[in-house]
């Protein structure tokens, strides 16, 4: 049987050590949360950022706005909350209504707030291995790997998605970890092929059980970055678990896999924002 990587128990270890960092150095944090209507997905996400939050002792002030809301009124608020001395972080939960232009509010950001890494100038550090937010999936990944004692120096890394909040970024870290990176998307040829070559291979796609054992090497490593439900009302990823594990040398369970560790390392970036406002 394969290494199973406890995603919840690995994002528990990491909640409880900066639960005593902000303790012990008595650092004061303060996350805003902006959330535009109502998406119920969106609602249980905000929520469990705000008891994330709370477990670790940062604040967090919760803007709730209507769906109508405009981009200017949006803008407005980061705005506000940019020049906010008392707010370290500012999160604007995703998907945005779409009358407002997701890319023109992330950009709005001070990058010293932006703990999402979502913002051009984050982006643009991880590129060029400069200090910065990073996107709290991949990052959330590398500890994963990290954590579970599997090396990536050296290694082939496949990843298969570019989106630029997991595949693009998740690809960089990889590299700046010293694997050598292939990345794949819609438009690859001999998909199955390529990842048969992978030490590591991260699904990141949105097609709920794509990756089968014709995807996987024996005794790579797996990392399943999707979510979805299924219509038992059961969650599963873009790994078929059931058929991959035989295979596997380690791999994520859906849930308890990535999942967790999106949210801990949001609360690694809270940390981060306010320590550099305090150095
Ligand atoms: P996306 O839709 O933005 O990107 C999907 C990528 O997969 C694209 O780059 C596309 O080129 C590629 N792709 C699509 N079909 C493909 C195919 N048949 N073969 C090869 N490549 C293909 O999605 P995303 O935002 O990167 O998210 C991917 C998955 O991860 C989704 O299921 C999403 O729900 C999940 N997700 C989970 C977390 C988490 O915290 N666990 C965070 C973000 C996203």
């Amino acid at each position: 049987m394969p290494q199973i990587i406890d995603g919840k128990a690995i994002s528990a270890a990491i909640k409880d050590e900066l639960k005593k960092e902000v303790a012990d150095k008595n650092i004061s944090a303060v996350l805003a949360v902006i959330q535009v209507g109502c998406d119920p997905a969106s609602t249980v996400y905000v929520g469990s950022k705000k008891k994330a939050c709370a477990y670790i002792g940062i604040g967090s002030e919760s803007f709730e706005l209507p769906e109508e809301t405009t981009e200017e009124e949006l803008i407005a608020l980061v705005d506000r909350l940019n020049a906010d001395d008392k707010i370290n972080g500012i999160l604007v939960q995703l998907p945005l209504p779409s009358h407002i232009d997701e890319k023109k509010i992330i950009n709005r950001i001070s990058p010293l707030k932006d703990v999402d890494g979502f913002h051009p100038w984050s982006v643009g550090n991880l590129c060029i291995g400069q200090e910065g937010f990073v996107s709290c999936t991949p990052a959330g990944i590398i500890e994963l790997l990290k954590r579970s004692n599997i090396e990536i120096e050296g290694k082939e890394c496949v990843v298969i998605g570019r989106s630029n909040i997991v595949g693009k970024p998740m690809a960089l870290l990889l590299l700046a970890e010293n694997g050598t990176v292939t990345i794949c998307h819609s438009r690859t040829k001999g998909l199955k092929e390529i990842c048969r070559r992978a030490d590591i291979l991260v699904a990141a796609v949105g097609k709920p059980k794509m990756v089968t054992r014709e995807y996987v090497k024996e005794g790579a490593t797996v990392i399943d970055v999707g979510i979805h439900r299924m219509d038992d009302g059961k969650l599963c990823g873009d790994v078929d678990f059931d058929d991959v594990s035989p295979v596997a040398g380690a791999i994520t369970p859906v849930p308890g896999g990535v999942g967790p560790m999106t949210i801990a390392m949001l609360m690694v970036n809270c940390v981060k924002a306010a320590s550099r406002k305090e150095n």
